[in-house]
């Protein structure tokens, strides 16, 4: 039978197209929350790993709709990465409970939390934690992937930890993370020369969803809309950021393509700024399917908003 059964199986293999072996299956099975992680992961896992992604690229992180898919999918897993830094914290615990799967469980080798395990210096920690104010960056804030030198920073760290749940591919992980690494050094200084004109300049955002890109090129935040993380703008702040940004001459609002539009229309119109619409994730825009791209599509968007050219226009 055992011999019947391997006959069937090796004809089955050199009757393929060309004679070539089946695709390999991939080592590990990997779910991200978000797909920043997920470009980052599929870059340093390449074959060798299968990456599903829990939220859509436009969703809010801070408040992802679980799908009935999600625990099937977390109950797979050999490796779950997250943000962290309690990005997913309103979402993502009850369904790690639920999925079943010890590996993926926090302190598990097979949960990563990407600020914790990078080591990033998260921004805007708050010094007094109050939630009573709605505030969703309790620990800091979470959004740190948009600094390219984190993207660095947390592809080493994933390969560390693909290397230890599957060490016969240890090399490959250390090869791409490396790779990736060697093309951020040698795209940085490019990206910083097309930003050049905006250095010290100011804008203002929707939510604090872009701070490390601006601090990144030294592009100053004058502000958000929101007057907390997660807290809806008031009268009163919109009348009084308007005021501010005409005193300073801000000449561009950047919000994600999910924020409420007649909020950002109008302090943009009513401030003679432009209004850009910038994605928080890479894959929901065509052009920013992998990491690379994805930094390049936000380099490329600011270095022609025409509005930061005009000399004089924006302090
Ligand atoms: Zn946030």
């Amino acid at each position: 039978m055992k011999k019947t059964l391997l006959l069937g199986f090796l004809l089955a293999w050199v009757a393929l197209p060309g004679g070539v072996a089946p695709d390999a299956v991939a080592a590990l099975n990997v779910v991200v929350t978000t797909s920043d992680l997920g470009v980052l992961v599929r870059a340093v896992g390449g074959a060798d790993v299968t990456v599903t992604t829990l939220a859509r690229a436009g969703e809010d992180p801070h408040f992802v709709d679980a799908r009935p898919s999600f625990l099937r999918q977390l109950r797979r897993a050999d490796l779950l990465v997250e943000g962290g830094a309690e990005l997913e914290s309103g979402w993502l615990p009850p369904l790690v409970n639920n999925a079943r799967n010890a590996k993926i469980r926090p302190g598990a080798s097979g949960h990563f939390a990407a600020a914790t395990a990078a080591g990033i210096a998260l921004c805007d920690k708050p010094q007094t934690l109050d939630r009573s104010h709605g505030d969703i960056h309790a620990a800091g804030n979470p959004h740190f992937l948009l600094d390219p030198e984190n993207g660095v920073r947390v592809a080493r760290a994933l390969a560390g930890r693909l290397a230890q749940l599957d060490t016969a591919n240890a090399e490959a992980y250390r090869r791409r993370a490396e790779g990736l690494c060697e093309t951020v050094a040698r795209r940085f200084p490019e990206w910083r020369r097309r930003l050049a004109p905006l250095r010290g300049r100011s804008v203002v955002t929707y939510h604090h969803s872009f701070d490390y890109f601006l601090t990144a090129f030294e592009i100053k935040l004058e502000d958000t809309i929101e007057p907390k993380p997660g807290v809806e703008p008031s009268a009163s702040h919109i009348v009084s950021l308007m005021a501010r940004m005409k005193r300073g001459g801000v000449r561009l609002v950047i919000a994600e393509p999910n924020r409420p539009s007649r909020v950002c229309e109008r302090v943009a119109a009513e401030t003679g700024a432009v209004l850009l619409r910038l994605p928080l994730m890479p894959g929901g825009v065509e052009g920013t399917e992998d990491y690379i791209a994805f930094i390049e599509h936000w380099v490329s968007a600011l270095a022609t908003a025409t509005p930061l050219h005009q000399t004089g226009a924006v302090r």
